[in-house]
């Protein structure tokens, strides 16, 4: 562990491309830091983080620990206590602080893009971690945001729906995941965000919803990144809209990371350069 000033800890972590675009940063900025892997099962948390507190100074956390280590954080920040999540810890002083990046790294590529949020109309399709994270930034950001999940699992969607109206006081609608109503809904959306693993390699045929549905003024954004351009951003390009990789809100989430941890705002071109080169390389 004292080999490694930061890293990622969840399980598995072998396939993450955080290390090649952290330490990147590290080598063309000349800081010795070192982002190192650690895979871990629940019952290895406490201990890690015990020691990883006098000795790093900070992890990334993954799935499936983004909530188990949660009873290990002294204070969560607005954002991670809202999302019920915390994929960032700091070590500050003997103390464990805990910090949601997700939601703000899609925000901020939106951004970057020339689509934010604020104000406009955002459709997200998913109701998981990452549709969770994004659902409650985007209303922190001012989107009027709705949800639309498939039908089998809509309790799921329906119960994130209360709870975002209940904590943010905001009046996030459901919408059912059927051609008539999502393109009724289409037809008032600024930004539509696909957050669900269909589409993603290797069942790189898979689409969500009907590019039809979805017209021209609309931008997409597919938080898959790999592959680099999915289904639906194929198909919606070809219809002519704007369209967003999910590459943006990874090396964005990284780029929110290292403001928590070491207070510099990273060279957003050469992370994304490295996670492109990552993917093509496959
Ligand atoms: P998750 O917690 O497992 O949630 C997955 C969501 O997708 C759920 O709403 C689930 O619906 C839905 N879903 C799963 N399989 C489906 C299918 N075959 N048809 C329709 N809906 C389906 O996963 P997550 O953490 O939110 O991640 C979702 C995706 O985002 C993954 O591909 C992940 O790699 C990607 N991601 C990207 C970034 C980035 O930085 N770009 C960050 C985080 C995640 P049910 O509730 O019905 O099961």
């Amino acid at each position: 562990m004292s080999d490694f000033e930061l890293g990622l800890i969840g399980h598995p972590v072998e396939h993450s491309m955080s290390p090649a675009m952290h330490n990147a940063v590290f080598e063309g900025l000349g800081l010795d830091f070192r982002y190192g892997l650690f895979d871990l099962l629940e019952n290895e948390l406490e201990g890690f983080i015990e020691k990883a507190k006098d000795e790093m100074i900070g992890v990334n956390v993954t799935i499936p620990h983004k909530v188990n280590v949660i009873p290990f954080v002294d204070k969560l920040s607005r954002e991670a206590e809202l999302i019920g999540a915390v994929n960032t810890l700091k070590f500050e002083d003997g103390r464990v602080l805990g910090f949601n990046t997700d939601g703000l790294g899609c925000v901020k590529a939106l951004d970057e893009a020339g689509f934010p949020v604020k104000g406009k109309n955002v459709l997200i399709l998913g109701a998981g971690g990452a549709a969770r994270a994004i659902s409650f930034q985007a209303v922190l950001e001012g989107a009027n945001v709705s949800l639309s999940n498939r039908e089998e699992e809509k309790q799921m969607v329906l119960n994130l729906a209360s709870e975002l109206n209940e904590k943010t006081k905001s009046e996030v609608m459901v919408v059912d995941m059927v051609d008539e109503t999502l393109a009724r809904e289409l037809s008032n959306t600024d930004v539509l965000v696909h957050a669900t693993p269909v589409g993603m390699h290797p069942h790189e045929d898979g689409i969500l919803i009907s590019s039809e549905l979805i017209p021209s003024e609309v931008a997409v954004m597919d938080i898959v990144y790999n592959p680099l351009e999915t289904r639906l951003l194929r198909e919606a390009k070809e219809r002519g809209c704007p369209t967003i990789s999910g590459v943006g809100m990874l090396v964005h989430q990284g780029v929110e990371c290292e403001k928590i941890w070491l207070g510099i705002d990273p060279p957003v071109d050469v992370m994304k350069k490295i996670v492109i080169q990552a993917l093509n390389q496959g």
